[in-house]
């Protein structure tokens, strides 16, 4: 890795500075921001892990501690000691290149290669490059290898370095992207996304935001002229190049004159979901269909006429084509308690939610869970196919509330929503989410008396 690319205070500041400009929704000024790392650094411990502490911004080089010495030390204990001048080379992986293609355009003795693989462990990982990695060798006078660097992303260098035994001693060597906050809002005048990308988000962003409220809005039908939204959510940022964005915060969601907020929160169990501020979870506890599918080609009916058996056979499901192999998703959080195959229904797998509701999938060419699995909302349990008495590929789907069929098409928007933060988990909850709740509300002001020099981005909002 280059070291002139390494993040400095200064660059830091570089970055700040330009970095600013953009976010003219902040208040304008480093206090905000000073305000908003303060308060990212105060969430509580599942969050501060992902987060480094603004203290962090400043260090040079996260490295895992006790890791042998990275590229800047190597090249500053060659410099002390003229006459072991490393040559180095970097190559980049191309679709279809093997470690010894490299070492071989490295002209690097393949010898060498098996020595390092030999050193075991970690090096055996080598065999396992992808297009757009690069490898750095360092090698001696004589040609010998004594360092090389296999740098995975922009986070992650793998580091194998020759020891006074000859033999190859491994480093891994991360990098902690600098999160900030990022605050966009927009008003609706044709469709979401128009609003959504004008504003600065990302295709991805406003697909999350839309899933936030989905039980809540129907995007599809829904939205009006006049709907606004706020959103507040991560942007990383390494050696001042923006990387990527982490997940939504808090976000709100303004739909025919109704507003709706929500927070993300990392439960104790480590999950992270969105809630309203007084903790009410924002999803649904069943998603509406368990499968993407193409047409509902046999809907529920009890009192139906079977196709194969051409008797009055009631129908306790619904169909949904869809081609072979399509996922299937577990519709709820729940177990499995059965995973099986019968001859008329095929593959099927039967999955228990709490104590008052089942869901049952029928016919899959495939079943990915087994008998007693624990599953989550959206988790792929199997696929459609066409197994037991089927005409085609389908997934027939049945919905049982207290050992009673009842028709899948329509259940779901009648039963509660999934499970709220438990009282005495509401403290842990407050902790956590107030503080972004604060900032959104903060970001949401009209900020005219604090703003002074970005009059010409008002645009943008
Ligand atoms: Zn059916």
């Amino acid at each position: 890795m280059d070291n002139q690319s390494k993040p400095t205070p200064q660059r830091l500041l570089g970055t700040l500075r330009q970095y600013f400009p953009r976010t003219h929704a902040v208040a304008a000024g480093a206090a905000s921001l000073a305000l908003a790392l303060v308060m990212f650094s105060s969430t509580p411990e599942v969050e501060a892990k992902r987060l480094p502490l603004p203290v962090k911004l400043s260090s040079a080089e996260p490295m895992v501690p006790g890791a042998a010495a990275h590229s800047a030390a190597a090249t500053s204990a060659a410099a002390a000691e003229p006459q072991q001048t490393l040559q180095t080379k970097t190559l980049k992986v191309k679709q279809g290149d093997t470690l010894s293609d490299l070492f071989e355009r490295a002209g690097v003795n393949t010898a060498e290669m098996y020595q390092l693989l030999a050193s075991g462990g970690k090096a055996r990982q080598l065999a396992d490059l992808n297009p757009g990695e690069s490898l750095t060798f360092r090698t001696d006078h004589s040609g010998a290898l004594q360092n090389l660097e296999l740098h995975r992303d922009a986070l992650n260098l793998e580091e194998f370095s020759r020891g006074d035994s000859g033999a190859f001693k491994y480093a891994l060597h991360q990098r902690q992207p600098e999160n900030y906050t990022a605050y966009r809002k927009a008003e609706i005048k044709s469709s979401l996304f128009v609003a959504g990308s004008d504003a600065g988000l990302s295709g991805n962003l406003i697909m999350e935001m839309a899933d936030v409220f989905s039980s809540d809005i129907d995007f599809a039908l829904d939205i009006r002229k006049g709907d606004s939204f706020g959103v507040m959510y991560e942007e990383k940022f390494l050696d001042g190049k923006k990387i990527g964005n982490g997940p939504i915060q808090a976000v709100s969601f303004t739909n025919r004159g109704k507003t709706f907020n929500a927070v993300r929160y990392v439960d104790i169990h480590g999950d992270a979901n969105y809630y309203t501020p007084d903790g009410r979870s924002m999803r649904k506890a069943f998603i509406r269909t368990p499968v993407d599918f193409t047409r509902i080609s046999s809907s529920y009916n009890p009192r139906r006429l079977h196709p194969i058996f051409k008797t009055r056979r009631p129908h306790y499901g619904t169909d949904y084509a869809a081609p072979t192999g399509t996922p299937v998703y577990a519709a709820g959080d729940g177990r499995v308690v059965k995973s099986g195959y019968s001859k008329p229904n095929g593959n099927y797998i039967f999955i228990q939610h709490g104590q008052h509701y089942m869901t049952r999938y029928l016919h899959l060419s495939k079943r990915r869970v087994k008998t007693g699995d624990r599953v989550k909302q959206r988790q792929i349990i199997g696929n459609v196919g066409s197994t037991g008495y089927a005409t085609g590929p389908h997934l027939h789907y049945e919905f049982l509330v207290n050992g009673q069929h009842r028709n899948p098409a329509t259940i779901v928007s009648k039963l509660p929503k999934a499970k709220s933060i438990p009282s005495s988990e509401m403290d842990r909850f407050r902790t956590q989410t107030q503080p972004l709740l604060a900032q959104l509300e903060n970001y949401q002001r009209p900020a005219l008396a604090q703003r002074d020099d970005d009059s010409d981005n008002s645009s943008v909002n």
